[in-house]
């Protein structure tokens, strides 16, 4: 027997008009690519995506066809998402960052009709030019004062494109299954793949995303999403924000310490989220004056392994509980988030940081398990670690156009590509990327358990550990370490630092120090760069042993 509800299809297009109606005075505000602070509200946002809607209809886009855009965080690319997937058709966002020929691939196999583009973009798009015959349109996310001279043919002004139609236009209802977004895996060999979510993916993830568990947003919060709407739809709080009635806070390009925090303190934020790259930066800011944060209540860490150091200071100096969350971009991105469970808030601080060091707990419908290399479920025991398999409503089922061919276990599984723990209350925690753990005599180094313990040193910035051949033992850890500005630190110190804190067959054979690591474009560590500059490095315990 079925059901007798109505079948009323997950669109996107409602998140906007949810918030354009119950909460349309809630404002959106902006750092812009031109510099001032904008400000609107819901109801001004969505009004303008319906005038967007129509400006690229009258450019001959239609249902289905793919718009790219090279964007960063502004009420402008939110009118994009919205005018875009909630016509029907697909908003692909590029990843700026990413290196300029793996830009040209994404937008040709992705089939880009249009590219919406900011300002700081507009010279690399010109580079770019005779390798994007497929893109019929170039608009420039500016108004006309700010329009740059350029060589990019028929480029449109989006103010003009926006401001010259019609607000006339409803939002049209389809199938839930419709591609909505897409956007391409960040990956460090190989060409990116592309992930392409559904109205229906999205609309589950986006809701029990801002579960209370999870983003936990509500219509009192101020929202900052630092991390960029290029990077895994900006773990969805571009979406849930509108739908909870929250206030958005756009950082735009000006993601420095100094940036966050004016917006942090004047636009009274109470949760943000970023990779912990940004939270270094910004931690790093606080501590130079000793300022304050006065009304961030969260923080959701994700992207990297947030340190151990990093929660406790956000924490014990700043009173803001931090969320480890994990995901991935073929997730849409949430899988884990790491709000603590009942009676965990009381236990001793030390206790608490070994939980929330964790990647957190399953949302509802992800279903997670840890696998030998033989597809072997592992036991749930917080020790056994194996291959994170998951599977759920917001997870790719495939690639677009089959790339990477099929991609799901027997049971539906998708293999996430991460080693981790499972303990006996749900927590998950990485052990590593597959490609990234230490195999040292036939054991496994964790790479991210030696870079938390390293960052905890007050003179270190940031950490990578890679393995590096040795004869005896195939691999051993290699430490390269990042000091902060005017602090001293020699390789006895880091070593007698990490000594009681790791096991002691982890200690790094050796310590180096640089002035900069490698970041993939998403800001993780580039471990395959990091491998490749070291290939022929000689571990002073081989040299001792020769
Ligand atoms: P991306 O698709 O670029 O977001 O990358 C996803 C990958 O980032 C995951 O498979 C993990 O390897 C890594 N990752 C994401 N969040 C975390 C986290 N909290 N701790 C450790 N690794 C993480």
């Amino acid at each position: 027997m079925r059901g007798l509800m109505q079948e009323r299809p997950l669109l996107i297009s409602s998140f906007l008009t949810f918030a354009a109606t119950y909460h349309k005075d809630r404002e959106i505000v902006t750092r812009t690519v031109e510099g001032p602070i904008h400000r609107y509200t819901y109801a001004d946002c969505e009004r303008r995506a319906r005038k967007l809607a129509n400006g690229l209809k009258g450019l001959g886009l239609g249902f289905g066809d793919v718009v790219g855009t090279l964007a960063w965080n502004t009420y402008r690319h939110l009118e994009v998402w919205y005018g875009v997937s909630g016509q029907g058709m697909v908003c692909h966002t590029i990843n700026p960052r990413l290196f300029p020929d793996q830009i040209a691939y994404i937008a040709n196999h992705a089939e880009d009709k249009a590219l919406l583009v900011d300002l700081t973009f507009v010279p690399l798009i010109e580079k770019l030019l005779p390798h994007l015959s497929g893109v019929k349109h170039f608009i420039i996310m500016t108004d006309r004062a700010h329009m740059p001279e350029t060589k990019i043919p028929g480029a449109l002004c989006y103010e003009e494109l926006v401001e010259g139609a019609s607000e006339d236009f409803e939002w049209p209802e389809f199938d839930e299954n419709t591609a909505s977004s897409l956007c391409y895996t960040s990956g460090t060999t190989g060409n990116p793949k592309g992930v392409l979510y559904s109205h229906r993916s999205t609309a589950l993830h986006s809701m029990v995303a801002n579960g209370k568990d999870a983003l936990g947003m509500g219509s009192a919060d101020t929202i900052l999403p630092v991390v960029p709407m290029f990077h895994a739809n900006a773990w969805s709080i571009p979406y849930g924000a509108p739908m909870a009635g929250a206030k958005l806070v756009m950082p735009g390009a000006a993601m420095d310490g100094a940036s966050i925090y004016e917006l942090l303190e004047t636009e009274g934020v109470t949760m943000t989220a970023a990779v912990p790259t940004v939270w270094l930066m910004l931690l790093q800011y606080l501590e130079k004056d000793n300022r304050p944060l006065t009304t961030l209540k969260r923080v959701v860490i994700g992207g990297s392994a947030a340190p151990r150091s990093m929660i406790e200071t956000f924490e014990t100096k700043y009173g803001v509980t931090v969320c480890h969350a994990w995901g991935m971009t073929e997730m849409s991105p949430l899988g884990t988030l790491g709000a603590l469970k009942a009676g965990m808030e009381t236990l001793p601080l030390e206790k608490r940081l070994d939980i929330q060091c964790k990647q957190g707990r399953a949302v509802y419908l992800v279903d997670m398990k840890i696998t030998d290399d033989d597809g072997n479920e592992l036991p749930r025991d917080g020790v056994a670690f194996g291959h994170l398999m998951v599977r759920g409503p917001w997870i790719a089922g495939s690639y677009i156009k089959g790339d990477g061919g099929d991609i799901l276990d027997k049971d539906g599984y998708f293999d996430t590509g991460d080693v981790a723990t499972l303990d006996p209350e749900g927590f998950m925690q990485i052990t590593d990327r597959a490609k990234d753990v230490i195999k040292s005599g036939g054991e496994w180094i964790s790479s991210i358990d030696l870079e938390n313990a390293a960052v905890g040193h007050p003179a270190v910035a940031e950490a990578a550990v890679i393995g590096v051949y040795h004869p005896k033992w195939d691999e051993r850890p290699l430490l390269i370490v990042v000091k902060k500005p005017g602090q001293d630190l020699t390789k006895d110190e880091m070593v007698a630092y990490l000594g009681g804190k790791i096991a002691k067959w982890w200690m790094p054979d050796d310590v180096v120090f640089v002035d900069e690591l490698p970041h993939t474009a998403t800001g993780k560590l580039l471990k395959t760069k990091l491998r490749e500059d070291f290939k022929d490095y000689k571990l002073p315990t081989i040299v001792a042993a020769e």
